[in-house]
């Protein structure tokens, strides 16, 4: 079994094209500021439709994780057992992930982590994280 492919719409492809390029791309609303994940049309703070694309850190820490040791999508099952992570991004927004190269028992609230990318296609990278240096 393969692992699904993103597929890139409008409002995605620069978040894909910024990941395929090694960069966390977010959007920052040009009216009142707001950075947000995930990508969309509008500011989701002020709905203003003013919103530009920047490269992030990449880098931000943990506030949540749990460990997923039974398959529960198709074709993530040779990553079992895996630490599926909530982030909070440097920049502000929160994002869903997995945490790479790190002990489950070492994890802790707050961990400094920084993002890492793997290569499924030519135009697909898909971000995950591994504890900071
Ligand atoms: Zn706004």
């Amino acid at each position: 079994m393969t692992k699904p492919i993103p597929k890139p719409n409008p409002e995605t492809k620069p978040f894909w094209d910024g990941c395929a390029a090694g960069e966390l791309r977010l959007q920052r609303c040009n009216a009142c500021g707001h950075v947000q994940f995930y990508p969309r049309k509008l500011c989701s703070a002020c709905f203003s439709p003013d919103v530009s694309w920047f490269t992030a850190s990449g880098r931000g820490e943990v506030i949540s994780w749990s460990l997923v040791a039974l398959p529960s999508a198709p074709g993530f099952e040779d990553e079992l057992p895996f630490t599926s992570i909530l982030v909070k991004l440097d920049e502000g927004p929160t994002m869903l992930s997995v945490l790479r190269e790190c002990e489950y028992e070492s994890i802790s609230q707050g961990m400094p982590i920084s993002v890492i990318f793997e290569k499924r296609t030519e135009e697909i990278s898909v971000p995950y994280f591994k504890p900071a240096e």
